[in-house]
């Protein structure tokens, strides 16, 4: 289908996007558009003018800076494949963007594009609040720093506010001992998952001594799974360990029925993937001790 017509605004800088913003209240950011457009499409999203990030310098790159891997929210999801930095020292994030879509949509969706959309469905924000991420919004009243756990409001919203954009993505950078893992179950390459979990662990000296669980499209949102991380924290990342956090995780989870499983299907899917994931993100940490 043809979306209804629409106002194009490209802008140069941040200040001119949040203005147009606030001119427009109908108005919506575009970054890949690999969820924007098909919504449009589908008139499921009909804004009155779209204000395009891509000729907005700076807002795009991957770099290790004050204790944080600080990630442009316009880099795309391709930039992070290629990153060697990505790839040696944050396995989490690595098996995240790998599992996002096909590599079509990989060239052109970006990151920030990614978190900010809030589909419950989307990869990248259960591994951010696995990370215990935070994100740089700029907005009307200046710069603001969010964390993961405050961002996501419900299914499709966030707690940016009228004319903020999201800049950049901090994650915590990655020390010795550090490990992450996503494991995601789909129906066939390049779906959205039926479920999936992110989990990253901190350990000392052979114990757990931080752990992140979050899961993908089991909810209205990502959901951190409290009691799964609680159930690692101060373990010797053993089987029993391991098995009380999937147990916690499927608890956590608050799927519905629908064309990818049933709400008990999904919640077992759960259990099986925290054990997976807590097990490979253990390896990895053990590895980088
Ligand atoms: C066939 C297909 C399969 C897909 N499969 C997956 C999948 O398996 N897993 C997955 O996670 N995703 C999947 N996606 C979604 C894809 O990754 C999206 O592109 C991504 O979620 C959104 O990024 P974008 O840059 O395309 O954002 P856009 O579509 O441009 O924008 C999405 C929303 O975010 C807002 N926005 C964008 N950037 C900002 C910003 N900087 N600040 C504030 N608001 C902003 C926009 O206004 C819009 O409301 C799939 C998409 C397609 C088309």
């Amino acid at each position: 289908m043809i979306p209804p017509s629409f106002d194009y605004h490209a802008p140069d800088n941040l200040e001119e996007a949040s203005r147009l913003l606030l001119a427009n209240p109908e108005a919506k950011l575009l970054a890949g558009g690999h969820s924007l457009i098909p919504m449009m499409r589908f008139r499921l999203a009909e804004p009155a003018a779209l204000v395009d990030l891509r000729k907005i310098p700076g807002l795009s790159g991957i770099r290790e800076e004050g204790g944080s891997l600080c990630i442009g929210a316009m880099t795309r999801e391709s930039e992070l494949e290629k990153s060697d930095l990505v790839q040696s020292r944050y396995p989490l994030l690595a098996d995240t963007t790998r599992v996002i879509a096909d590599p079509v949509v990989r060239n052109l969706a970006t990151v920030g594009g990614n978190v900010a959309h809030a589909d419950p469905g989307n990869d990248h924000p259960a591994t951010m609040l696995a990370y215990g991420a935070s994100f740089v919004a700029s907005g009307p009243s200046g710069q603001r720093t969010i964390a993961a756990s405050d961002f996501f409001t419900g299914p499709f919203s966030t707690c940016l506010e009228d004319g903020e954009i999201l800049t950049e993505i901090r994650v915590p950078e990655a020390g010795p001992g550090s490990g992450g893992a996503y494991q995601k179950f789909e129906r066939k390459v390049g779906d959205y998952a039926v479920a999936a979990v992110a989990v990253q662990v901190q350990l000392d000296g052979g114990r757990i001594a931080g752990a992140g669980v979050a899961l993908t499209n089991v909810g209205l949102t990502a959901i951190q799974a409290g009691a799964a991380e609680a159930a690692l924290v101060g373990s010797d990342g053993g089987d029993a360990a391991l098995d009380a956090a999937a147990q916690a995780a499927a608890a956590a989870a608050d799927p519905t029925d629908d064309h990818r499983g049933s709400a008990d299907y999904k919640r077992a899917v759960v259990r099986v993937l925290t054990h997976r994931a807590a097990s490979s993100a253990l390896a990895r940490a053990r590895e980088a001790s």
